[in-house]
């Protein structure tokens, strides 16, 4: 292979939901070390069972291609690998403008056409970081990365490298295409609340021996457990009720992320009824990078609020499909900011992470431990970190299909039975986790009494009563408890902590 652009077409399995990052290593002909490249791989709209590689630069001749070690099994049996030098995408859906090869140095450089306003993406052979100036005086900026997306509200100027780098570039521009039919009836609905700010008050009255008013406080988890567990599955599909049925038998419970067409969306009853969550997956399951600003908000706006007419109550968590990929415009991240628009407090991502209560990095983005099926040593290892952190948070994904044969479904059992029911650990859905961390900061306790009896006002905003039956307030007192009584709330004592159902609005 010669120097220059390639848009690459791999074959492989059915399923390709997932975003795929491949890396090729690209034998060179100098025989100076080889090198490597990573793929950023899409769905192909030719078939189900290929991907298009977006590209690859090659910067010098190649006399051969390997797999990188530790590919997924699909890629590494993917019978079909074919170059073809790229001066478009053959789909036509988008322009490629030109490889931009030219001495950085902090300096700019011309672009080599008009490249319009809308949608562009940069591919670089380094991770860099990105001025865009535009022809209206205005500019945005895009973090350290390989590739960026942007929204230009104005024609490109210029582009300038911040790093002291020289990348070779590669843009990509993305047409603004019409997005599917989105119900306009939606659009003037109201997002229905989580919380009202009229304060609520339980004053609960205990009594025992050795207590300390000076020291009551919100436990780690309800339940008295010191850890948590979570679950969540994507796209909605009928093995979900399997699914649903196995983790309610093992004492799990999980959110499940639907999109509009889901077969599982008319069918959402089944699965709450069995203690589980609905949650939002977008409308249509776009690549959300590859969006304009507007259809992404209107993906996970519209989606939450036909979701909210279905299931009456609050939809706060979402699942990115494709995983997270930030694009930005002049007022930053605006993948992002579409889940703060819907009010969603969670968005989880495809990227890997541990996770505490207490730092869960960006809740818009958050990382899990993996999927569901990775390999037992590896869901221990998880688990084990989990478990050994202060307030830590175990949490896996997947998609329900991946359960295709019953040795599938026996591991998952196994695993749901290995790790159930453990008093320790407090088994959540997503929007269980972020409703619990949500009480934690905002229940207000206030304590008085003697060492034989403490009496306790809590205060917090109104909860939505479906968010409240699900999530108990639970103390810790310190000393021996011998009852617990209130006026207005269900209490009990389990696990050595003071457990509050709410009563609702
Ligand atoms: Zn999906």
């Amino acid at each position: 292979l010669q120097p220059g652009w390639y848009t690459v077409e791999l074959g492989f399995g059915p399923e390709n939901d997932t975003r795929k990052v491949i890396d090729l290593e690209f034998l060179d002909a100098s025989k100076v070390p080889d090198f490597s490249v990573n793929l950023y791989s899409l769905p192909s709209q030719a078939g189900k069972d290929s991907v298009r590689i977006l590209g690859v630069s090659l910067a010098r001749e190649a006399h051969g291609i390997r797999w990188r070690k530790n590919q997924t099994r699909a890629v590494v049996s993917a019978p079909l690998l074919s170059f073809s030098i790229a001066s478009g995408r053959p789909d036509g859906k988008t322009v490629s403008l030109e490889v931009i090869d030219t001495q950085w140095n902090g300096g700019t450089a011309a672009l080599p056409e008009q490249v319009g306003r809308g949608l562009l993406r940069a591919l670089a052979n380094q991770a860099v970081s990105l001025r865009w100036n535009l022809e209206d005086g205005s500019s945005l900026q895009t973090p350290e990365a390989k590739e960026s997306s942007v929204f230009l509200s104005a024609e490109l100027r210029s582009i300038v490298s911040l790093t002291q780098k020289s990348p070779r570039l590669h843009l990509e521009r993305y047409p603004e295409r019409a997005g599917p039919e989105m119900d306009a009836s939606l659009r003037s609905a109201e997002l229905l609340p989580l919380f009202t700010p009229s304060p609520e008050t339980v004053e609960i009255v205990v009594e025992g021996q050795g207590l300390d008013p000076r020291a009551v406080r919100l436990a780690d988890f309800p339940g008295g457990a010191r850890m948590a567990a979570v679950l969540s599955w994507d796209d909605g599909v009928a093995n979900d009720k399997r699914a649903a049925e196995l983790m309610q038998q093992h004492g799990w419970r999980a959110s499940f992320f639907m999109n509009r067409p889901s077969l599982m969306l008319p069918r959402w009853q089944e699965l709450e009824a069995l203690g589980h969550e609905i949650g939002s997956h977008s409308w249509s399951h776009p690549q959300y990078w590859l969006q304009s600003p507007q259809r992404c908000e209107d993906e996970s706006v519209l989606m939450r609020k036909l979701l909210e007419r279905e299931v009456a109550h609050p939809v706060i968590s979402f699942a990115y499909p494709f995983n997270y990929v930030p694009a930005f415009d002049r007022e930053g991240d605006y993948v992002l900011r579409a889940q703060k628009a819907a009010g969603y407090l969670s968005g989880r991502s495809t990227l890997n992470g541990s996770l505490r209560l207490d730092d869960l990095g960006e809740p818009l983005a958050l990382r899990t431990n993996g999927k569901f099926n990775m390999p037992a040593d590896r869901i221990d290892a998880a688990w084990k970190r989990a478990a050994a952190a202060e307030r830590g948070v175990f949490y896996l994904w997947g998609h329900t299909y991946e359960m295709t044969r019953e040795a599938d479904w026996k591991a998952f059992t196994e695993l749901l039975s290995n790790y159930g029911r453990r008093p320790e650990v407090w088994y959540a859905s997503q929007g269980d986790l972020m409703v619990w961390r949500w009480l934690r900061e905002n229940v207000k306790v206030y304590a008085e009494g003697n060492s034989g009896r403490v009496t306790v006002r809590l205060v917090r905003s109104t909860l939505h009563p479906w968010w409240s039956a699900r999530v108990p307030v639970a103390l810790v007192l310190p000393g021996t408890l011998h009852s617990v009584a209130s006026a207005n709330a269900t209490t009990t004592i389990t696990n050595g902590v003071v457990q509050i159902a709410w009563p609702s609005w």
